[in-house]
Parts: structure tokens; sequence; C-alpha cells
């Protein structure tokens, strides 16, 4: 909330106004451009594809029904995206749900095991209540082992979860003698949540991030909803915050190349159509993989830019299936704990704008799916009928009086399957050092994008967070000169 205030604040101390183009329409680039209008700047967001939103883009299939690239969760832990919602006055766009985390029973297959944080106490003895009086995961010694595991994180914070980049999930838990049924429990399905891989292969730090802020914060854990698809919910009130403050968002402006001046700062950029941009400063809100085939050869040696190198997205497939009947699912996000299944929810429960009194649409997303994140096969490279066949086959586990795998029970009446080969980096033990801060060493160009260095990792709050940091660089670097 104060950077937000120092944004606009500026507007009235600034006297430039500066041209800003910003390359990407995901929610980074968009945030870049609503704060630097908020400023007093003129941003121009150029998106390549001809839909905003990048991760959180949709498009209408034929039937008209939504498509999505991902399922989105909004976390109570998000404080500059609940700002973001305020800020544009849409903050009862998001539709929050009971404050519980909801885990699939492998052992029970059809039951579900829920950890109830009450609304009537504080953080973070809600998290210690809804640990305590979950019975079905954990056993006591375990919570203990566990809980006395992470008093350092209580005492020490942010330096001692930064510290933990160099232990994956499961070394960190052996290390501190937490047993391993504690992994498999809860942290297998954790890591595939917030990084669609294994913990075997996640870093720790990206575990204690989310723990410190759920047990420091009321509603940290509690989860929303968008009320409906992406792209008019939430990417087309920041497209006309912008506009409405003389800035421009175009779509279908892929951008080429970023061509130099003689001292090695950015002249212009070239379009794949030909045109050519000027601006006084550049802001990339692109992933970090297309970052790096886009870096002018002049930068390529810097050791700022050499460090993009080391990271890398990670793969992940989005499905949706449309059933003739109402499923029992709760109006909740869930953890399937499946092998090849990360959470999931029925939309035509949990949104709005997808609510159908009778027929449930599940919402899914498949992870691991690749090697590198610990699937045993290249699942992103498999048809659509096989991933939806091998998605039919694990829910037939988590319901089984409902869902067959040979569909003799509730009927498919059709799947979309969305991959993204690279999606948010991957945060594998030892990436968060290469993570980019959002000043370049090149005076006119500003990186933005959930992969650059703030507190919130690769998510949707971080690509808020990363877009607000890029806009206060740049007026800082106006203020210096
Ligand atoms: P992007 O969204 O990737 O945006 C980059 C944009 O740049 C894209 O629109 C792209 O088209 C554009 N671009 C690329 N090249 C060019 C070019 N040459 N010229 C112009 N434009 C270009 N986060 C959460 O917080 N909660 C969740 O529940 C959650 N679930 C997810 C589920 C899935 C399946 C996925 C894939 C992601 C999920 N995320 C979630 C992560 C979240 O979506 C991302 O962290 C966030 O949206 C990234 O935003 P970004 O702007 O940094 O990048």
């Amino acid at each position: 909330a104060a950077l937000s205030k120092w944004l606009a604040d500026f507007r009235a101390a600034s006297p430039r106004r500066l041209r800003v183009a910003v390359i990407g329409g995901g929610l980074a680039g968009l945030s870049s451009g609503k704060y630097l209008s908020d400023a007093g700047h003129l941003p121009i967001v150029l998106e390549a594809r001809d839909v905003l939103g990048g991760k959180v883009s949709a498009w209408r299939d034929a039937d008209g029904d939504w498509v999505e690239t991902g399922l989105h969760i909004f976390f109570g832990a998000y404080p500059n995206m609940m700002n973001l919602f305020q800020e544009l006055g849409i903050e009862d766009r998001l539709q929050w749900k009971e404050h519980s985390m909801v885990f699939a029973r492998p052992d029970r297959p059809g039951e579900f095991s829920r950890f109830d944080f009450p609304s009537w106490l504080p953080a973070p003895l809600n998290a210690f209540w809804a640990i305590a009086w979950n019975s079905d995961m954990l056993t006591w010694p375990e919570k203990i082992k566990f809980g006395l595991a992470l008093v350092p994180m209580l005492l020490a914070g942010q330096k001692y979860i930064e510290a933990q980049d160099e232990l994956s999930v499961k070394e960190w838990m052996r290390r501190n003698g937490v047993p391993d049924r504690v992994n498999d429990e809860i942290f297998i399905a954790m890591a595939k949540a917030l990084d669609f891989i294994d913990p075997d292969k996640l870093s720790m730090t990206v575990v204690l991030t989310a723990i410190n802020r759920f047990v420091n914060e009321t509603n940290g854990s509690r989860m929303a909803f968008l009320d409906g698809n992406q792209p008019d919910r939430l990417c087309a009130p920041l497209k006309s915050h912008i506009e409405a403050r003389g800035g421009e968002v175009r779509v279908g402006q892929r951008v080429q190349r970023i061509v130099l001046r003689p001292d090695g700062s950015v002249d212009h950029l070239r379009l794949v159509d030909g045109q050519r941009v000027e601006a006084d400063v550049y802001v990339s809100a692109m992933p970090v993989d297309v970052v790096k085939l886009l870096l002018p050869g002049e930068w390529k040696a810097m050791p700022y830019f050499q460090q993009l190198q080391n990271l890398e997205g990670i793969p992940v497939i989005n499905l949706q299936l449309w059933f003739d009947r109402k499923l029992r699912c709760e109006n909740q996000l869930m953890f399937s704990r499946s092998p090849l299944l990360s959470v999931y929810a029925d939309m035509s429960r949990t949104c709005r704008e997808y609510y159908d009194p009778n027929r449930s649409m599940l919402e899914l997303v498949f992870a691991p799916c690749s090697p590198v994140a610990g699937a045993d096969r290249d699942w992103i490279a498999q048809t659509d009928e096989e991933i939806v066949a091998a998605t039919m086959g694990e829910l037939a586990r988590v319901f089984p009086d409902e869902i067959a795998a040979d569909g003799s029970k509730a009927r498919l009446l059709k799947a979309a399957v969305v991959r993204t080969p690279r999606s948010v980096y991957a945060a594998v033990v030892g990436r968060n050092k290469y993570r980019p801060r959002q000043a370049t060493p090149v005076p006119n160009f500003v990186l933005a994008g959930d992969y650059t260095m703030q507190r919130f990792l690769g998510s949707m709050e971080g690509a808020v967070l990363s877009g607000k940091l890029a806009a206060e660089t740049v007026c800082r670097k106006l203020l210096a000169n």
C-alpha cells in the first residue's frame, strides 16, 4: 500500500512524463503499466498474443465455454494483489471460500481430510488449531517433530528461509529429523501445488515462504476464486485503468528484436510485423525463457544477464473436464494427492460465471508432467486423449462411486487440455540467487515478471509485485537523473 501511494504521489511531484514500452501483457506487464500510469507516465503495453493475461489468459471454445490456461487461486497472503483489486474497485470479484484445506485420502478413496482454520482465533493459533484437530493425516509425534523443525524459521524469519534454498524439501525434512511420512502425506501435494514439481526437487525456500505467511497472517491461507474468466474480470479493468490515464494496451504486437544504440542502451523495439516502437524507457515483462532468447548479443556477457541462464520455466498441463452430472465436490480447492494430479476444483460450484446446478466442470492441474519435474514420462508430449484417459483413471480413484475410468458412471461430455511447456520458473534447489532485480545495468531497460526478485516466488502475487517494483525503478531512475 505504501508503494502504491508513493507511485501515485510521484505523479504530482514529477515534472516529466516518460513514454514507457512494456513488453508482455501478462499480470506483471499489466501491473507495471497500471503503476506507471498512476505515477503519471505513458505506458504502451505490447502483448504478443491476441489475448491479455499470459498465464492467466483464457478464450472461448466453439460452444462459448471459457478455456483457461490455469486454475488460479488467490490467497489472503497476497497483499499486493489485494491492494490491486481495491485500487481497481473490483474486490467483490473475489469469491472467498471457507478457511480450510481439503486433501483427498488415497487410503480411503472417496473420502477427504480437512484442516479447518477457525475464524475466531488469530494467527498463528488458528493454524495450530487446524493441525491439532486433523487426526487423519499425521500422528502427534509427527506433528511435534515437524513443529520443532519450524522453530528456527519462526525465530529468524526471512533470513533463515532464504538460506534453505540449497536444500530440497525432502532433504530439509530428513536433516531436521522430520519423518518421511510428513513429506508423503502433506508435502508431495504442497510441492506440486506451489511449483508443479516433486518435493525431492523443490527448494525448501518455497515451502517455508508459504508456511511463514500462513502461520503469521490470520487469513494468509484462506483462498478465493475469481468470479469469472480472467481476461474479462481481471485483465480488462487493468487495461481500462491504463487507458483512462493516457496509456495504451495493444494485443497482437510481438516484439522480435531489441535494437540498441552504440552506447548499449535501447534505441527502439522491432515488432514481428515490421513496426518500430520508440520510448524513453523499456520494461520487459516477458517470461524468463523468452527474455533469454531476445537478449541482444551485446548484453549477453554481462553477469547480470548471464545469471538468467540458470532459470527455466517448468512444464505444466491444465485440464477442464465437463461431466453430464453434478459430482459430490466441495465448494473449495482440493488437493488430489494422486501421482499425476495436483489441485483441482469443481468450477461449476466455486466460480459464479461457470455456475451450473446440474453439471460439474472440473478444472485440474496435471503435475508433475515432465521428467525434470519428477514425472515418469514426458506427459506434455502425449496426445490430449492420453492425458484425459490418465486423468480419468486418477479421478476414478478419488471418486470411486461417481467416476469410472471407462466412462460407465459420470459421462465425460468434453475436455480441454492446455499445455504450458515453460510456465513459472522451476524453483529447484539453488535457483533463488539467480533471480534478477528489476533494475538492470542498462540505463533505460527494466525487468518485471514473476521470476524477478521479489518475496512471492512464481505466482500472481509475485507478478503483480514485480510490475509495481519495475514502475518504482523507472521513477527512481528519473529522480536520479
Ligand atoms: P506471463 O503470464 O507469462 O506473461 C508474459 C507475457 O509476455 C505473456 O502474455 C506473453 O504472451 C508475453 N510475451 C512473450 N513474448 C513476447 C514478445 N516477444 N512480445 C510481446 N509479448 C510477449 N499463481 C498463483 O498465484 N496462484 C495459482 O493458483 C496459480 N496457478 C497456476 C496454474 C497454472 C496451470 C499456471 C500455468 C500458472 C499458475 N500460477 C498461479 C502462476 C501465475 O499464473 C504466474 O506466476 C503469473 O501469471 C505470471 O505472470 P507474468 O506476467 O510474470 O508472466
